[in-house]
C-alpha cells in the first residue's frame, strides 16, 4: 500500500484485497526472495520463535504489503499494519508493540519516513524486545522499562537509500524485490480475472501485461478497466480487440512509461541534447527527488533500455527517441 492506493475508491480497495496472495504459493515471481523467506520462515516455525527482522525494498505495487500477509499467514500469527508517517510519538509506538502477541509481526511501511525520535525507540525494541519510554514530564519524569513479545517488524520501503545506517543494521533478512516480466504479469493478470470471474483471451492478458510497468498492481488496475470494456462494448470477454481498444481509450504508454517516465525521457532530450545529465539537474527539472527518480523511476527506464547510467551522468537511448517521435541527434564517438 503506498501513497498510490489513495487513488483508489473504497470498492477498488475491495478488489484489490480480493486479488491479495495469501500463502507462497499464490505468489508469482521473485523465486530469489521467496526462497530464502520460505527457508528463513520454515525454520522459525520449527524452533517456535519468532521471524527475524525483515526489509523489504523496491518500486511501488511490487507486492511488498502482500509479502508482509503472506509472513504473517506462513508463521500463522497475527499482522498489523502502519506506516512511518502515522507513528507521530513515541507513545504510538509503544501502544503498537505492548499490543503484540508472542511472533506476531508489525508492517510498518514507508518505514523510511519514521521520526528520528520514534525511530530510536525502535532501535531496542528489535533489538531486545524491551522499549523505555519516559512517563510524565518535568521533575517528575521518569525512564520505565517494558518488556516486549518476541516479535517481527517487517520494514517496507521504496527508498532504501534515505534508511539510516542503525536502523538497516538491525534487519536480520533483507530483500530486494524485482520488476516483473511480461510473463509472470501475464499469469498475475490470469489468476486475478479467475478470481474476478471474468473471460480472459491469453493474447489480450500478454497485452495488459505488456502495458504494466513491470507492476502487478497496475496489471490488476488495468484489469479492472478492461473488465468494464469488455462488458460495455463487447461480450463480457477481455479479447485482444477489447484490450488494445480499452489501453488506447485509457491512453496507457505502449510500453507502460507513466506520466513521469516520460516526463523524465522528454527533459533530458529537449533540455538536455539527450545527456549526458547527472540525477539531481533532471530532478530539479522535472521537480522530482534526485533519490525518487533514481530507487523508483530510473530503474524501469534503464531495465526497458529507454535510458543508461553512464559516469557523466544518465543518457538516453535511441529507443526513447523513437517512442517519443523527437529526431534523433548526430552523436559525436560513443
Ligand atoms: P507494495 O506494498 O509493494 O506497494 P502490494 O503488496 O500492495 O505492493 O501489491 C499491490 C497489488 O499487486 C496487491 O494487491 C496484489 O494483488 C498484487 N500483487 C503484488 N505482487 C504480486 C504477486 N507476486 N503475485 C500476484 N499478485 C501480486
Amino acid at each position: 500500500m503506498d501513497a498510490d492506493s489513495a487513488n483508489f475508491s473504497s470498492e477498488e480497495l475491495e478488489i484489490e484485497k480480493k486479488l491479495r496472495p495469501i500463502s507462497f504459493d499464490d505468489f508469482a515471481g521473485q523465486d530469489k526472495v521467496l526462497e530464502n523467506l520460505k527457508i528463513f520462515v520454515q525454520a522459525a516455525n520449527q524452533r517456535e520463535e519468532a521471524l527475524d527482522h525483515v526489509l523489504l525494498h523496491g518500486p511501488p505495487g511490487l507486492g511488498k504489503t502482500t509479502l508482509a500477509n503472506i509472513l504473517a499467514n506462513e508463521l500463522d500469527v497475527n499482522l498489523k499494519i502502519t506506516s512511518g508517517p502515522v507513528i507521530d510519538k513515541p507513545g504510538d509506538l509503544a501502544g503498537l508493540l505492548t499490543n503484540l502477541e508472542e511472533r506476531d509481526v508489525l508492517f510498518i511501511d514507508e518505514i523510511h519516513r519514521l521520526s528520528p525520535i520514534v525511530e530510536e525507540y525502535l532501535y531496542s525494541a528489535m533489538e531486545d524486545y524491551r522499549i523505555d519510554i519516559m512517563i510524565e514530564s518535568g521533575p517528575n519524569a521518569r525512564s520505565v522499562q517494558i518488556n516486549l513479545n518476541p516479535f517481527t517488524l517487517i520494514g517496507a520501503t521504496t527508498r532504501s537509500g534515505l534508511l539510516t545506517s542503525p536502523l538497516r543494521a538491525r534487519f536480520g533478512i533483507t530483500s530486494r524485490l524485482q520488476y516483473y516480466t511480461t510473463e509472470l504479469l501475464s499469469t498475475i493478470i490470469e489468476r486475478s480475472s479467475d478470481i474476478l470471474d471474468v473471460p480472459i483471451e491469453p493474447n489480450a492478458a500478454i497485452e495488459i501485461a505488456r502495458r504494466s510497468r513491470g507492476t502487478p498492481r497496475i496489471a490488476n488496475a488495468l484489469l479492472r478497466r478492461m473488465r468494464d470494456f469488455a462488458q460495455v462494448k463487447g461480450e463480457g470477454v477481455i479479447t485482444l480487440e477489447i484490450a488494445r481498444f480499452g489501453l488506447e481509450a485509457l491512453n496507457v504508454d505502449e510500453y507502460g512509461l507513466d506520466e513521469m517516465d516520460n516526463r523524465i525521457l522528454t527533459t533530458i532530450i529537449d533540455k538536455f541534447k539527450g545527456g549526458p545529465v547527472g540525477v539531481g539537474t533532471i530532478a530539479t527539472a522535472v521537480g522530482e527527488q534526485g533519490g525518487t527518480i533514481e530507487e523508483v523511476y530510473e530503474p524501469f527506464l534503464i531495465q526497458q533500455g529507454f535510458l543508461m547510467r553512464t559516469q557523466r551522468g544518465r543518457v538516453v537511448t535511441d529507443k526513447a527517441y523513437t517512442h517519443l517521435q523527437r529526431d534523433m541527434p548526430h552523436r559525436q564517438g560513443g
